[in-house]
């Protein structure tokens, strides 16, 4: 069965292929997304809508920029800011603050429809999460409630990368990347590939890839 990459960026998919040959592609679909605190649950949600809409196996991923000392700020609210404020408002705050160090974040959403072997990368069950973690970590069947719920098992796969926050720099790349540097460059001055070996999302699709290839 193929593998549909939910998202209404190409640009993504194209990142994706680096990792994954032609495997996957893309499904321009924009699923309904949820409010959290954290990128796991906003991409386990997103997984289980594309699933649903898609009707084969899916990822999604859900990405943002963490400012250490601004408590994370704006983190899974990245998207929003950078719509509101603006990517030079955000740099221009975190240099203010004082506030350079940082993260780009980004969680891959794997769902199609099935359970999990346990494996190191942890498994979202939706309302089920939490109730019980060392039966979470065991392999599973869903259950037609699951399914009904739209409680099905999710697997996450995450990356991060850590750099500072400077001054705009470099015409490539999207979103923040002109004010986050990494070993000396922003990811604005990186080529396509150069910022894909070190990215929040090669390295989390680095992961999936990994495991995809045993599935
Ligand atoms: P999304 O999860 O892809 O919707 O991204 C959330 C926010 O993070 C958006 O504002 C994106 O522009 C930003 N973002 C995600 N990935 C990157 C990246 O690789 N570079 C710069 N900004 C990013």
């Amino acid at each position: 069965m193929s593998l549909r990459y939910v998202t209404t960026n190409e640009g993504k998919v194209r990142e994706a292929l680096e990792y994954l040959d032609d495997t996957v592609t893309q499904l321009d679909y924009d699923y309904p997304e949820i409010q959290a605190e954290e990128l796991g649950p906003i991409a386990a949600h997103g997984a289980r809508e594309a699933y649903a809409y898609a009707g084969e196996p899916v990822i999604v991923d859900d990405a943002g920029l963490f400012i250490e000392d601004l408590d994370g700020f704006p983190g899974p609210y990245s998207a929003y800011v950078e719509h509101t404020l603006g990517v030079e408002r955000v740099g221009k705050l975190a240099r203010e603050e004082g506030s350079l160090d940082a993260q780009f974040r980004c969680v891959i959403a794997y769902c199609d429809g099935e359970g999990f072997e346990a494996t190191p990368e942890p498994v979202d069950r939706g309302e089920r999460r939490g109730q019980d973690l060392a039966a979470d970590d065991r392999a599973s069947a869903t259950t037609d409630e699951q399914v009904a719920t739209g409680d099905l098992p999710v697997k996450l796969f995450t990356g991060a990368v850590p750099g500072t926050v400077v001054e705009p720099r470099g015409d490539g790349g999207f979103g923040y990347d002109p004010i986050f540097e990494h070993d000396g460059k922003t990811l604005a001055e990186m080529s396509a590939a150069e910022k894909n070996a070190i990215s929040h999302r090669g390295r989390a699709l680095a992961k999936f890839a990994e495991w995809y290839a045993e599935r």
